[in-house]
């Protein structure tokens, strides 16, 4: 578990971005925060770095937005799914055995089907500011941490 003060949004999207070049193809990454602790701010420096030009919204209503870039990009956000089961049917399955990258925002709440390996990242409210504790989940995404902190 590695912890990163964000001191301002810069320093979130600076972080996103630098998440955003070190992908591969079928990373998963999970993003939990409370409203407005900058899952989406992140999400849209990830996608800056793997070259998707659109503009990233919450997919808050649709689930998931597909996006093109370097590789594709599956934005989920599952606040307002009912049950994991939704999932399957929205097509989860192919998405995450996908060759894109995932990003899900509010993954906390589909903890139940999420793959063996991905990257967990909470952000936290410190006044102001924000903290972002990693937690690498397999071997691949511990790779990731140590890169994204040098
Ligand atoms: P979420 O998707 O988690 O609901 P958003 O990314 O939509 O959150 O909104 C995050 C808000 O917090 C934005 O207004 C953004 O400018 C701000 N923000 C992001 N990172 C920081 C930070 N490190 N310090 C202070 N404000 C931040
Ligand atoms: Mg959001």
């Amino acid at each position: 578990m590695v912890k990163i003060y964000l001191e301002n949004e810069e320093k979130t999207k600076e972080i996103g971005y630098k998440l955003g070049k070190l992908v591969e193809p079928g990373s998963v990454i999970c993003l939990i925060g409370d409203l407005g602790a900058g899952k989406t701010t992140m999400t849209q420096s990830l996608a800056k770095a793997l070259e998707v030009d659109d503009y990233i919204t919450s997919p808050t209503f649709t689930i998931v937005n597909e996006y093109e870039g370097r590789l594709p990009l599956y934005h989920f956000d599952v606040y307002r799914i009912g049950c994991s089961e939704e999932m399957y049917d929205i097509g989860y399955d192919e998405y995450i055995n996908s060759d894109g990258v995932c990003i899900i925002e509010w993954a906390n709440l589909i903890e139940d089907i999420l793959p063996d390996e991905y990257l967990y990242v909470e952000l936290k409210y410190k006044e102001m500011a924000r903290e972002m504790i990693l937690t690498p989940k397999g071997e691949k995404y511990e790779k990731i941490v140590e890169e994204l902190i040098k």
